[in-house]
């Protein structure tokens, strides 16, 4: 008895080395094939073929395995194969670190750079709303020797009856405050045929949460040349929001800054939910930088300092806040932005610890 168990155990050890032989051949196959289609221009997978040979296998089919044991045997072996036909740059994504290893940094002619190991701030009113009004928080700005300001002149309400922003008036007021102060202007855009005029303007064109999805404006944005800040959607997984800045990259705009900008949860403390695990989840699996923007994400000015703090210590490159010379008539997000003397101390606690990460002693 023993003996016969032997002997079963050594051909089953024969066939599986049968099959690895079979495995080995069907992939070297497999990849020769890749590389035609390829040169055809012809995708790598073709689900009518792929259904065709899984039906005459079935057919072929005289157990002991039922059909749908051998349906799922083949459909792995049909996936690894298409898989190896996959080249390289077709397996990973664009903004993944394992296509690119090194960090992207994005770099501005005003001087200033996103993503180069250095911690940075965007800072600035919700809306634009007046020159002065956005020259108030400018010349705060410059007057620190900081290089960013955001303000939005699109601005995407959930309700029509709200305040939706200047438009291109707007951006030219922003554009005015960037030749005074020689600051960089982040702004949002929310129409694909919008990016052209605003080219003029804007450095960097925020696409906003609520539009993380659409698809159409991502695309667009990849076919521009300037940089790409991209926020997170209000319940996108961290999956989703890596593949909504590939779609810029695979349109060929590398230069993309993601934000973490919290998430809808059923905790209401605060105006959402600061998923601070993004940043070195994200971090990790792209080469991208990743600010986080700590007014939208709580909602509170009350939490911002330690949420900025935490924030910088998980890794991220920046952080984003709001500021308005006077929140309380503020025309989109009063309650959330913080005044200039809020600004000035919450600026006094958290830039002696960016010196400190930025020199390298944290
Ligand atoms: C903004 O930053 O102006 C904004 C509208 O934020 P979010 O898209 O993250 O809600
Ligand atoms: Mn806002």
């Amino acid at each position: 008895m023993a003996d016969e168990l032997q002997q079963f155990r050594e051909e089953i050890f024969d066939i599986n080395e049968q099959l690895l032989d079979l495995l080995t051949q069907r992939g070297k196959v497999a990849k020769k094939i890749g590389d035609v289609k390829r040169k055809q221009g012809i995708t790598v997978y073709d689900p009518k073929r792929e259904k065709e040979m899984l039906n005459a296998l079935i057919d072929k089919n005289e157990g002991p395995f039922s059909d749908s044991v051998i349906k799922q045997l083949f459909k792995e072996i049909f996936k690894a194969s298409t898989d190896l036909q996959k080249a390289d740059n077709e397996k990973h994504l664009y903004v993944s670190r394992k296509l690119k290893p090194e960090d992207t940094v994005v770099h501005f002619e005003n001087g200033g750079a996103i993503g180069d190991g250095n911690k940075s701030f965007v800072f600035g009113p919700c809306s634009v709303e007046s020159q002065e009004q956005v020259d108030a928080v400018a010349e705060d700005l410059a007057s620190k020797g900081e290089k960013f300001i955001r303000g939005g002149a699109f601005k995407p309400r959930t309700s029509p009856y709200d305040f939706q922003g200047l438009g291109e008036e707007g951006l030219k007021i922003l554009k005015n405050t960037k030749d005074k102060y020689n600051l960089n202007i982040v702004s949002e855009i929310v129409n694909p045929a919008d990016f052209e005029m605003a080219d003029q303007y804007v450095d960097v064109f925020q696409i906003g949460a609520r539009n993380m999805h659409n698809f159409e404006l991502l695309k667009e944005a990849g076919r521009t040349n300037k940089p790409i800040l991209l926020k997170r959607g209000l319940s996108a997984t961290i999956e989703e929001f890596i593949k909504a800045a590939e779609y810029i990259a695979s349109e060929g705009n590398q230069n993309i800054i993601l934000c973490e900008r919290g998430i809808r949860t059923y905790e209401n403390a605060t105006r959402n939910t600061l998923d601070i695990s993004s940043v070195p989840i994200l971090k990790q699996g792209t080469h991208l930088p990743v600010m986080v923007d700590v007014t939208h994400s709580t909602g509170r000015k009350d939490i911002m300092l330690p949420t900025a703090k935490a924030a910088l210590a998980v890794g991220a490159d920046g952080v984003m806040a709001e500021v308005h010379p006077d929140p309380s008539v503020a025309l989109s997000d009063s309650g959330q932005q913080m005044d200039l003397n809020e600004f000035n101390h919450f600026y006094d606690e958290l830039k002696p610890l960016i010196d400190k990460y930025n020199n390298g002693e944290l």
